[in-house]
């Protein structure tokens, strides 16, 4: 069993799901500094967005998700990509 696995067992996927709500959170509030208020927290941005990668983690091991996930991601980017090149063809 991994560390998520883990965290997940031990502290019960409800608690582990309100904290990832509250580590993006965490992250919302650090980039609205840093735009807003032109904020230098670039080190608090560092540790924030581990926070979240780190419970979206388990968020993926709570629903088991991760190949759908994997999956989805994979057409999003392609669809970015393709966005992109329409963007690039226009200038
Ligand atoms: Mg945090």
């Amino acid at each position: 069993m991994n560390t998520y696995e883990r965290a997940l067992k031990t502290w019960g996927k409800e608690p582990q799901m309100l904290q990832v709500i509250e580590e993006m959170s965490e992250l919302i509030k650090e980039i609205l500094k840093n735009i807003n208020r032109h904020k230098d927290n670039v080190a608090e941005i560092i540790e924030e967005t581990a926070d979240v990668e780190i419970m979206l983690e388990q968020l993926k091991y709570c629903y088991n998700i991760h190949k759908q996930v994997a999956a989805y991601k994979e057409q999003k980017l392609h669809k970015i990509e393709q966005r992109l090149d329409d963007w690039s063809a226009q200038k």
